[in-house]
């Protein structure tokens, strides 16, 4: 039986892995500071699986996580672990710095140590896969898409400290030789997420008759994939991909925010219709735009579909629909999630 280490495997994207690699019949040993963000509810279905076993702890603890891989012997670290909200990096980057790359670093330097005690075969298959965002390559004008050999260019203290940490796997690639693969993945949308995260946010605040915050003017452009696609990716570049290795994984889906508001306004429209017979866009209403906010983000993801054959396989229109249902059927999950200390007050306005 294939065991895998991942790390925030109780956050939005990690969760959906492990739920979707339990499901496969692998066996995780999920790594979870569990954080605001990170939230057992997501594992209820895995409670008393015998191949789900979660620890709580963080990817900083050397100690720990070299216990960990003695233990369980796995054959691939997944590094989802990350403070990974641009608003809070803006109000407190050193937590961005702290888990992201020395949180990192100590993980890396952990796998790298396990890793060169393997031998034939199990040292062969090791893969360090580490997961981060199209954020790093900075902003891009009206036209082009970001591709795997784009310069980095963070412009928040969250992309710069993701930046750092692809760096520093990058490193133990050329110096260790550690097999290590990384993607930068465009904007995720799916169940589980938390709902400080625009898609989440609007269905709460549009069903609850608030107002609609929309940064700026609205203009601003991103990649959308459903999460489930993130989640077929990065199970096909730890199949496949080739160590040392980087590969872009996005949604051919660019959609402006306010569209993607807009989107959601119709859907819940349609569901859940305000009584006074308002249509949710009325609720709309432009804030303040977030400090340093990057205008279009695109990404090309040729090469993941060149070299291993992936695509996407669920279009923006289709994953709305599933995902405000999910919201909407979900009262529960949401309800407590937000019992923590978020409470869906705007953060990162920068002064
Ligand atoms: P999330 O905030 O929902 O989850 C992060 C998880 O990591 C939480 O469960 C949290 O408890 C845990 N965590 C935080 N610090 C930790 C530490 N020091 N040790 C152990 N666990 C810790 O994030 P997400 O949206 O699921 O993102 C997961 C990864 O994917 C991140 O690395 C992020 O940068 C990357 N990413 C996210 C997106 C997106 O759209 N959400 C897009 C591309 C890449």
């Amino acid at each position: 039986m294939r065991t895998w280490l991942v790390t925030g495997g109780a956050g939005f994207i990690g969760g959906n892995f492990v739920l979707a690699a339990v499901a496969e019949g692998i066996r995780i040993v999920n790594l979870d500071k569990l954080t605001y963000a990170g939230n057992l509810d997501t594992l209820a279905s895995l409670s008393g699986h015998s191949d789900h076993v979660f620890v709580q702890g963080d990817i900083g603890d050397r100690a720990l996580v070299q216990r960990l891989l003695r233990e369980h012997r796995p054959e691939a670290i997944l590094n989802f672990a990350a403070e990974s909200h641009v608003d809070r990096s803006i109000d407190g980057p050193a937590a961005f710095v702290q888990t992201n790359v020395v949180g990192t670093l100590a993980l890396l330097e952990a796998a790298r140590d396990y890793w060169r005690e393997l031998e034939g075969a199990a040292r062969e298959g090791f893969r360090f896969l580490h997961v981060s965002t199209d954020e790093v390559y900075g902003s891009l004008g009206e036209q082009g898409a970001f591709v795997e050999t784009t310069a980095y260019a963070p412009n928040s203290p969250y992309s710069a400290s993701k930046a750092a940490s692809d760096h520093l796997v990058r490193a133990f690639h050329h110096t260790y030789g550690l097999p290590t693969l990384t993607t930068n993945c465009s904007n995720n949308y799916g169940p589980f997420q938390f709902p400080e995260k625009l898609v989440p946010l609007i269905v709460q605040k549009a069903v609850a008759g608030e107002a609609l915050p929309v940064y700026g003017d609205g203009a601003h452009v991103r990649d959308w994939l459903h999460v489930g696609d993130h989640v077929s990716a990065l199970r096909r570049v730890l199949d496949a991909g080739r160590p040392g290795e980087t590969y872009n994984i996005g949604g051919n889906a660019e959609r402006r925010n306010l569209d993607v508001v807009k989107t959601i306004c119709a859907l819940v429209d349609t569901r859940r219709p305000r009584e006074d017979g308002l249509l949710r866009e009325s609720q709309i209403s432009f804030v303040r735009d977030r400090p340093g906010h990057d205008r279009r983000y695109a990404i090309d993801a040729g090469k993941l579909q060149r070299e291993l054959g992936w695509v996407p396989s669920v279009s923006f229109e289709r994953g709305m629909v599933d995902t405000v249902d999910w919201y909407l059927s979900h009262p529960e999950w949401v309800r407590r999630v937000l019992d923590g200390s978020y409470r869906m007050e705007r953060l990162g306005e920068g002064a």
